[in-house]
């Protein structure tokens, strides 16, 4: 399958067309994160600087002490029956154990991710893997990528089984049971390598006019400074770390907490069958759709700091998984309807989620000549200019279920998300926190491209906001 550029350039007498100008220096070069921070940006990102490792801290140690619930420890702390402290040193410490797993994990993510060329795309049919190109960047450069994440998702999922059913060097619990101590592990990464990006962002850039400093430390160290930070001609940060070692451990972790569950009561519940099931599906779906995820907002639009680098080291795996964790300490076995209404929500919502992301993948591969729902797409012409002054014209579909919402692709995530949380019953709310947080998120998110879209299609964004006038959902937002 050819690679699918989100934008074409066009020749140069297309650039004069008159009703596709927007105004070359409201657009030249906005697109992309912010150039100037303004208070509420600041103050959200100082709290989250602040607080985000607190969060997650505070979500392991309530299932690790408290059994899961929220408001214990809030109570113990308030009523004096504990001291921060009596928590703080029950808490298990950095282990040379984790340290040496850790770091075999991600040098082996390394060596996978690095010196393994793709080869599922030469027997996988429809599979695009191998070398593939990124979306064009503000500075107009387009970045080749090697394209391996579903060969390393299995390849190390393959090991794994043939190490629980085969060779047992290790406990398949082994994930769950240096739990905190790992956290610790995955926090120096994350905290080193937004550092690494930081330094390297000032004093040697990959590509120097893809870089971005507001002047504001915080802000450039949390949101980061370079578009597309490389080592050498291959090791994407971007890539590398949005999707491996956190995404490929995901589905590792959830199995070891499945294995744990085994170990403790001799069964793995209907309840963390589905969790592995659904949060499997997203995985497996995000690998092999690694190289259309080259055209997402996280690598054609954030430039990697804190935000990406630590928050895909610990926030993802560490967060992302608090269904699994949670059901190793209340096993929940749901009544059959219970459990097929959480199916069909899951399946129901990656269905829109895949379809809506496919519909605006195939648009655009094709630049229009395709059919949506077996008619010839609607759309709306656009225009923008990059920094080095050259003007790209492109396309906005308003058919399928991008006319119905301009993200219906995250309603349905949102709708698989909530079934996972729905999958662990109503006893507790911790394991509601991820439906709450992708809210935020993907709300967030949502405003934060439609403003870089503003500023990016000027005058032809509001067209297309006149066209399809909700967000998420038709008729409400
Ligand atoms: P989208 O895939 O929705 O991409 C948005 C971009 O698509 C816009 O910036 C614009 O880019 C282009 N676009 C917008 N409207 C149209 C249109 N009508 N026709 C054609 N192109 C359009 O967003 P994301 O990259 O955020 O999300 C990708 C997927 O990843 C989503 O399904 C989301 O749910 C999921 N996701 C999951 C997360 C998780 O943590 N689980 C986190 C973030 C995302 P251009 O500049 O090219 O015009």
């Amino acid at each position: 399958m050819a690679t699918h550029l989100s934008t074409e350039k066009k020749p140069a007498e297309g650039r004069k067309h008159q009703n596709m100008q927007n105004d070359t220096k409201a657009s030249q070069g906005q697109w992309g994160r912010a150039w100037e921070v303004d208070w509420f940006s600041l103050a959200s990102i100082l709290f989250l600087l602040m607080f985000a490792p607190l969060i997650v801290y505070y979500f392991i140690i309530v299932c690790a002490q408290y059994q899961c619930s929220l408001t214990d420890p809030l109570l113990d702390l308030l009523t004096g029956n504990k001291h921060l402290s009596d928590i703080w040193n029950s808490t298990p410490t950095l282990t040379y154990r984790a340290a040496v797993i850790y770091s075999l994990w991600v040098t082996f993510q390394v060596v996978l991710y690095l010196f393994i060329p793709d080869f599922c795309h030469k027997f996988l049919p429809g599979y695009v893997g191998g070398v593939q190109e990124g979306a064009v960047t503000p500075a107009g450069v387009v970045n080749k990528y090697e394209i391996n994440g579903l060969q390393a998702w299995i390849i190390t999922h393959v090991l794994w089984f043939a190490n629980g059913f085969c060779f047992h060097f290790f406990s398949p619990t082994i994930i769950f049971d240096n739990w905190i101590p790992l956290l610790w592990c995955a926090n120096i990464l994350g905290y080193a390598v937004s550092t690494f990006a930081m330094i390297k962002g000032y004093f040697f850039p990959t590509n120097a006019k893809d870089c971005k400093f507001t002047g504001n430390f915080f802000y450039d160290y949390m949101m980061g400074i370079e578009f597309n930070p490389r080592i050498g001609r291959w090791f994407d940060f971007k890539l590398f770390f949005n999707g491996r070692p956190g995404i490929v451990a995901w589905t590792l972790i959830n199995l070891s907490f499945a294995a744990k569950q085994q170990e403790l009561y001799g069964q793995v519940t209907n309840s963390m069958i589905l969790v592995n099931v659904l949060q499997g599906i997203y995985v497996l779906d995000f690998f092999w759709n690694e190289a259309w995820y080259l055209k997402t907002i996280d690598i054609c639009h954030d430039h990697f700091g804190w935000y990406l680098g630590w928050g895909d080291c610990v926030w993802l795996p560490y967060l992302y998984t608090l269904q699994g964790l949670y059901l190793v300490y209340h096993p929940v076995q749901l009544c059959t309807a219970h459990a097929v209404g959480v199916l069909m929500l899951g399946l129901l919502g990656y269905y829109i989620f895949r379809m809506t992301n496919h519909q605006k993948d195939l648009f655009r591969r094709t630049s229009g000549n395709c059919r949506i729902w077996g008619k010839k797409p609607q759309y709306i012409e656009c225009s923008y200019t990059s920094v080095d002054g050259t003007k790209y014209h492109s396309k906005l579909m308003t058919s399928g279920f991008w006319g119905w919402a301009r993200h219906f692709n995250y309603t349905g995530d949102l709708m698989g998300s909530l079934a996972y949380c729905l999958a662990c019953g109503f006893e507790h709310l911790l394991p509601y926190f991820y439906i709450v947080y992708m809210t935020i998120l993907l709300t967030h998110r949502c405003l934060r491209d439609e403003h870089r879209c503003s500023s990016k299609y000027g005058k032809d964004w509001k067209r297309y906001t006149a066209a399809v006038p909700y967000r998420l959902l038709p008729g409400i937002f």
